[in-house]
């Protein structure tokens, strides 16, 4: 199987995408006959099958390398839709989609037992998200079948948050790559089960904590996103750049990265650091990766990964990254550092 890329326009240019219709068609008739595609949505890249097919279904676990028992979300063109699927919409999930979607967020409810059993892991509920991105609601509507999609990297990478991303992980195990340049969000969707009495907070993504507790009131935050620190060996190692990694916090952060570079570069190590355009020109000797302005957590979210993948190109084995505070966007920017660092801290 070869991956082509067929359509290679900046996100900017939304409405020329149109102009490529031919090539949305020929993506979406490859899920409907089973296929796998890479997607852009506004969160991450997708890698799309017909969430009904099994086989298909199959092929995502083989080609990410996921573990089996690890759930997908299921996309669709239009909020109409996710009555079909759904034993019923709660009205808290009326609420919120009504303010936030189609957008970064995913709706975990009681399905009607219609999806691929590799779909679900078997439970009673399904991820469902409508995403905000004109290629991918094209994509969509063509195809006119529930689409699962993970994020398109192999498991246990950096999500993709670029078409040539997705070609560094898959290339060769995929059927086609819609190129729509890159990703504008950065992190994934914000998941949140609105099967109960009160919404519950699965993963931070990007809508914010803030933003769903404006809508709702009450959220309550999932007892495994708590947990601190995270410990190596937790069930599935995510978002893990190749060099060790350690997240330093406190006032003098830049300070105590300054210091531990120097030992580490003395020691032989090649050392990388994460940082923001406040502080790039504080730091001297290592490899400095800048993600973002620190004023600006939608820049952080939106380079994060690209970052993360570009420790890995340059063969960094000791990276230091600076932390932001635990509130906003920050929340879902600092729940990825920690699941790259397996919650190694400096403080
Ligand atoms: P990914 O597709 O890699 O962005 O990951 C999908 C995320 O949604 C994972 O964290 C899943 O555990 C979560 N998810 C999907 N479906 C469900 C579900 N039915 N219940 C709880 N979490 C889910
Ligand atoms: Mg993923």
């Amino acid at each position: 199987m070869k991956v082509t890329t067929v359509i290679n326009l900046p996100y900017e240019q939304k409405r020329d995408f149109y102009l490529q219709l031919s090539d949305i068609k020929k993506a979406a008739h490859l899920l409907q006959t089973g296929g796998l595609v890479a997607f852009p949505t506004e969160t991450v890249y997708g890698l799309g099958a017909d969430a009904i097919n099994e086989a298909a279904v199959r092929k995502i676990f083989q080609a990410k390398g996921r573990p089996s028992d690890n759930p997908l979300i299921v996309h669709l063109a239009k909020l109409e839709q996710i009555e079909q699927w759904v034993s019923e919409v709660p009205s808290v999930a009326r609420q919120l989609m009504e303010r936030f979607s189609p957008g970064p967020i995913t709706y975990v409810m009681k399905h009607r037992g219609d999806f691929a059993t590799s779909v679900t892991a078997g439970l009673t509920t399904v991820g469902i998200r409508i995403p905000d991105h004109p290629l991918a609601l094209a994509l969509l509507e063509l195809a006119d079948v529930p689409i699962a999609a993970p994020s398109a990297n192999r498991s246990g990478r950096p999500s993709p948050t670029s078409a040539s991303h997705v070609e560094e992980d898959l290339n060769g195990k995929i059927d086609l790559i819609l190129d729509g340049g890159s990703t504008s969000v950065g992190v994934e969707s914000t998941v949140i089960d609105v099967t109960g009495q009160t919404p519950v907070l699965l993963r931070p993504g990007g809508i914010t904590l803030e933003d769903l507790q404006s809508v709702v009131g009450d959220v309550l935050v999932d007892t495994a996103l708590q947990e601190q620190p995270r410990s190596p060996g937790m069930k599935y190692r995510h978002y893990a750049p190749k060099g060790e990694m350690w997240l330093v916090t406190g006032e003098d952060m830049v300070k105590k990265i300054q210091t531990i570079s120097r030992e580490k570069m003395k020691s032989g190590y090649r050392v990388g650091i994460l940082t923001t355009s406040e502080n790039e020109d504080k730091y001297t000797g290592a490899q400095i990766v800048v993600c973002g302005s620190r004023t600006s957590p939608e820049s952080v979210a939106k380079g994060l990964y690209d970052v993360l993948r570009k420790f890995d190109l340059m063969d960094i084995d000791f990276i230091l990254s600076e932390t932001f505070p635990l509130s906003g966007l920050y929340l879902s920017v600092m729940n990825r550092l920690n699941k790259a660092a397996e919650g190694k801290t400096i403080s």
